[in-house]
């Protein structure tokens, strides 16, 4: 059996990565910038900051600050017209992962001709982008790490998840300063993503020796940083343990894979507009306790990771894991599915069946310890 394994070419990390970017720019060549953003980090100034230097050292600047949470089709189209009408030779993408996968659509399209549901699944795109440099600014999603982009058909309400490794940036910029200003939320919602990442990527039955130590790292900053830079927003070294959290959980998993939760959290976001590390969150533990059967030492050695158990039996340790997941989402504030705005108990129950195939139909849930059928 061999694996393959994807990274981008450099990684600059710690305070202050994000001044490299002119450094970068010139190191590939780059004198066309699209920058790649949504109207929120756009209003914070933050890209400005950023584009500042470039435009002083005769680079050509443009930015695209219409992405939304997750990103349309129609998105992805309006910021590829913009694209090509200022001629750029390289996309930045500044935000949260929104952001970034809307970016690296972008950069793909530039060089490919069909539209975007044919690339859907595994390495179906066959020209390399335009080169792509992420910098994010929430530290949840590791998407500036990974090969696949995820952007919402709205025509069918589906996610459309696409794997290849022309969409790994070529560069990362993953500077914890950045994520500072996060809200307790967003930091509770991400920050549960990026250990969904690190669990799914270690217990997948695509995991191997090379994606295997970066989940359990990912993993390990999590428990070590998560509650302090919720309870903490400013608390430099918990952001940055949580911003290295998600850049190694990104490349955990996709280099091994997600599983179940991701499988399932797709179709809520496509027909309730969850946002994807909330509903991640909030199925995280109840599939966790599903799940746990089919690979009891795996999850033991997650627990032990955690810190929650040390000579105890594995049982003892997947029991560990599953009463620190339900308590970690009460601490956070995570809430119950139907608690959530906007979830409408009729239309949820009338959705469900379609829901359950989008789930199975991805892919992802066939990677789980145990796969479900669509009643479970
Ligand atoms: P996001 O990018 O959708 O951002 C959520 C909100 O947070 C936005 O309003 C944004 O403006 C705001 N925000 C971003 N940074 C902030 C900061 N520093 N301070 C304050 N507010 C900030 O959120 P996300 O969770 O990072 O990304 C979710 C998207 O990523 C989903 O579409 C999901 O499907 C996708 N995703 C992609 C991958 C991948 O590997 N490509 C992996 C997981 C999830």
């Amino acid at each position: 059996m061999s694996y393959l394994f994807n990274a981008p070419q450099t990684i600059i990390h710690g305070a202050g990565a994000r001044h490299e970017l002119l450094s970068q720019l010139a190191r590939i060549g780059a004198r066309r910038v699209f920058f790649v953003t949504d109207p929120f980090i756009n209003g914070t100034g933050l890209v400005q900051t950023l584009a500042e230097p470039l435009r002083q050292a005769g680079l050509a600047v443009a930015v695209f600050s219409a992405v939304q949470p997750d990103p349309t089709v129609q998105n992805v189209l309006d910021g590829l017209a913009e694209l090509n009408k200022y001629e750029a030779d390289v996309v930045v993408a500044v935000g949260g992962g929104s952001s970034i996968d809307a970016a690296k659509a972008i950069a793909v399209m530039q060089t490919n001709e069909a539209p975007l549901h044919q690339y859907i699944g595994y390495h179906k795109i066959p020209n390399e982008g335009l080169p792509l440099i992420a910098i994010p600014t929430t530290a949840g999603t590791g998407s500036e790490a990974t090969k696949v982009t995820v952007i919402t058909d709205t025509e069918r309400n589906v996610k459309m998840m696409i794997l290849d490794a022309h969409l790994m940036p070529t560069i990362a910029l993953v500077d914890y300063e950045l994520t500072l200003s996060m809200p307790q939320t967003l930091t509770a919602h991400v920050g549960v993503d990026t250990l969904t990442h690190g669990i799914e990527a270690y217990v997948s039955q695509k995991a191997n020796l090379l994606s295997d130590p970066l989940a359990l790292s990912c993993i390990n900053l999590v428990s070590m940083h998560l509650q302090t830079a919720w309870q903490e927003p400013m608390n430099r070294k918990a952001r940055e343990g949580m911003a290295m959290a998600a850049c190694l959980g990104g490349m955990a998993f996709t280099n091994s894979s997600v599983c179940l939760v991701h499988g399932m959290s797709r179709p809520l976001g496509a027909q309730f507009h969850l946002a994807h590390g909330l509903s991640n969150a909030i199925l995280l533990p109840v599939v966790t306790r599903f799940s746990v059967p089919g690979a009891i030492e795996r999850y033991a050695t997650i627990a032990r990771t955690m810190g929650q158990v040390v000579n105890e039996s594995d049982e003892a340790a997947c029991n560990a894991l599953l009463a620190y997941l339900d308590q970690q989402n009460q601490l956070l504030k995570i809430p119950r599915l139907r608690d959530c705005k906007g979830i409408d108990q009729l239309v949820f129950e009338h959705l469900l069946e379609k829901m359950a195939t989008d789930a199975l139909a991805s892919g992802s849930p066939q990677n789980n310890p145990i796969v479900p059928t669509p009643n479970e």
